[in-house]
Formats: C-alpha cells, structure tokens, sequence
C-alpha cells in the first residue's frame, strides 16, 4: 500500500515537473503548431528529406526537440567584414542580375548545390539595408554566391534564440529545453503612413549574435539609449528596449515599453527590460550571451509571420492576477516581481472575463507580460489568415512606381 503511494507521489511530482515550464510560457502569447518553414517561398524542388536546418524546420515550438537541433546545428555564412554585404546574383556570374544582399558573417544561408564552376548555389532572406546596392527588402531569395566565400562554422551548444514576429516575442532555449520567453518589438515599415519604410522591416533568417563591445546606442538627437546593444546582421542589433533619462538621470521606458508586443523598430530587435519571474530580462540575456561557456556564438532565428500562421488563444479558465487594492495591471503571476510584498498573492480571476469590469480597464504588467486581449489576439490571427504582414517588397514597388508617375 505504501509503496503504491509512493508511485503514485512520485508520478505526481514527474507529471508537474514535466508540464511546469510549459505553463509559464503559455501565459505569454505562443505560436499554433504549423507545418509552414522559414523557406516556405522555396521554389527548389527539395530532393530527398528535409534538413533539419532552420530553412526546412516548421515554425513549431512545441517540437522542442526539432528546435534545439536546429538552434545548435553549424551554420554557413560569408567570410567578408562582419559590417560589408555581399550580393547574390540570379546566375552563377557576376554580370547577372543582383537579386539579394548577404552580409558578412552573422548571416547564414541554406546551401542548396555547390557548383564545380565555383559558384554555390543558396537560398535565404535578402538583408537590404535602405542603402544596400540590390534593395529586395526581407524577400526570400535563391540565387548565387561565390563558394570560396563561403564557410561553416560551429554555434553555442548551450543556447539558442528564437524571435517570431508572429507572437513578437523571444523565446530562448537553454540546453535543449524551452527556458523562458520575453516580449520584444521588432521592425515597423508603418504600411498606413504617408511615408513608409520597407527597409524597416526586420529581415528574418538565420544568424549568429556577434559579441562585441558595443554596450548601448545612444542616438543624441532624440535623446534614446538602447542598452546591451549585440550584433546580429551588421546595422541590426537586439538590445533592450529604448529609454530616455529624466532630470534625476533615471530610465524612462515611457512611449517604448507599452508598444512592446508589437512591431515598432527600425529594424532592431527590442527586448524587454523587466525581469520576469524566471529572473530573465535583456541584462540578463546579455550577460549570459557574454559569458557564455563554450565561445561559439549563440544562433538567432527570425520567423517570418506567413500567412496562414496563427496565434493561439488562451483558454477562458486561464488563470490571471490583478491587485483590487488600486492595481491598474492584470499579470500572468500571483507572485509577480512588479508587486510590493504587501498586495501579494494578487487576486485571482479567469481570463475570459477580461474585458468585463471591474478587469476592463487594467493593461498588462511589463514584468511578467500576460496574454493581451482576446480581441488583439483574434485581430492578429484575422491578418494573417489575408496576409504575410513581413513580405514588404509590394509596399517598396508601390512607392517606387508612384514616383516614376510623378
Ligand atoms: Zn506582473
């Protein structure tokens, strides 16, 4: 009898641990399993199986397994200067058509056929800048690139990145398993506006994070300081969300902070500045990536919202928390770090009565960022049941042909 309480104890114990991270992480936003792969756009016949590269896994967090092989599998990337691009021609010849920009270093590419004429034959995400000689912003491409400027190299065995412009949000992976996620803003080309900005929109793709001892951008005429600033594709950078000082010279998230979530950089990946409940922020983020143990760079994978991904919606009996003391915030925590010990644990109420008072009027808390509204979570999945909101080339041809009129 005993022995079979103990099973039973220790079944109870394997089963919560197994399922502990997973709730943690659902709180945030999370992608719906897909079968759609970053090389979705593909033309190229693939012969035999898929890789299991970046290019040919689906964008699918709940095969951890299939992630982690991916995060930590070598890359192939051009040996130029880590801050020069180089140009991928539509023929192995470099008098044919550029039809895409490849910077040097950090950038990987899926090989898809060495040549014995010297050329090799690739596909990734043109990385056009504003100012790049071929301007195919964020388009996938298939081209070609001189071999002898290719080579493979390891990655970080302990840590792996994720960023989905889908859910925006980060998702790290620690030793094989998913370790936390974090709310990020990347690139806005703002499609509405009068002036819009392509070339804004974060290229996705395969990269390596290159440390360099960058610390923090400052841009003087707008008074915004990045922290933690490390390098993924020469001008693109993940950093933590911008601040301005106050007179006292304290950080001042205003105007950037409650954005986050939403696309909102100049290209930039923005990470959250408050440390969750499992102790991770952007400091944090780059301080591991900093001292990290094994001196391979740690991969970054950038997943391209196609049409036809979705977001799931939380259950209406997921738990949130607010304090119904004043409190202005809901959070994903009944112990959230954000909570003066005082007020806690907060008060419980179900994520389905969200939008009915007295819950309507609170916004989600910074430090443990719980699921937004169901009404933003079905607006997203409505655009990309239309749209691949990322794909901007017919926004940049749209303003380029506008112009030939004039
Ligand atoms: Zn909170």
């Amino acid at each position: 009898m005993r022995r079979i309480t103990a099973v039973l104890l220790l079944m109870i114990l394997l089963f919560s641990a197994a399922s502990a991270p997973a709730e943690d992480f659902l709180l945030g936003v999370a992608p719906e399993p897909s079968d759609i792969t970053p090389s979705f756009r593909s033309e190229e016949p693939r012969d035999g199986e898929p890789d299991d590269s970046y290019w040919d896994t689906p964008m699918n967090l709940d095969d951890e397994e299939a992630i982690w092989k991916m995060l930590t599998l070598p890359i192939t990337v051009a040996d130029i200067d880590m801050n020069k691009q180089m140009v991928i021609y539509s023929q192995p010849d470099e008098s044919s058509e550029g039809i895409g920009m490849l910077t040097g270093q950090s950038q990987g590419v899926h090989v898809l056929e060495t040549l014995d004429n010297g050329w090799t034959k690739i596909e990734t995400y043109s990385t056009s800048f504003h100012d790049s000689k071929v301007k195919n912003f964020n388009a996938f491409v298939t081209g070609y690139v001189p071999t002898k400027k290719l080579k493979t190299v390891e990655v970080n065995q302990n840590y792996g990145i994720v960023i989905d412009k889908l859910t925006q949000r980060l998702y790290l992976f620690k030793d094989g398993h998913l370790e936390t996620s974090l709310a990020v803003s990347t690139g806005k080309y703002n499609p509405s506006a009068k002036k819009q900005q392509p070339y804004n929109e974060t290229r996705s793709g395969e990269y390596l994070i290159i440390y360099t001892k960058t610390g923090a951008l400052i841009d003087d005429e707008s008074g915004m300081v990045c922290n933690y600033a490390l390098k993924f594709n020469a001008a693109d950078y993940i950093h933590e969300v911008p601040h301005r000082k106050n007179n006292d010279g304290s950080k001042n998230y205003r105007g950037f902070e409650e954005i986050l979530g939403s696309r909102a950089s100049h290209g930039c990946i923005r990470v959250q500045a408050k440390q969750n409940r499992a102790g991770y922020s952007m400091s944090v983020l780059s301080n591991l990536i900093k001292k990290r143990q094994d001196k391979n760079c740690v991969k970054l994978v950038i997943w391209e919202d196609y049409q036809g991904r979705q977001v799931k919606i939380p259950d209406d009996d997921t738990p949130l928390y607010y304090n119904p003391k004043g409190g202005s915030k809901y959070h994903s925590q009944d112990n959230c770090v954000n909570i003066k010990k005082r007020y806690l644990p907060l008060t419980e109420f179900p994520y389905g009565e969200l939008d009915e008072a007295p819950y309507n009027k609170l916004t989600p808390c910074p430090y443990c960022v719980p699921s937004p509204r169901k009404a933003v979570l079905e607006e997203i999945n409505k655009v990309h049941m239309e749209s691949s909101p990322g794909e901007v080339m017919s926004v940049y041809n749209e303003i380029i042909n506008g112009k030939k009129k004039k």
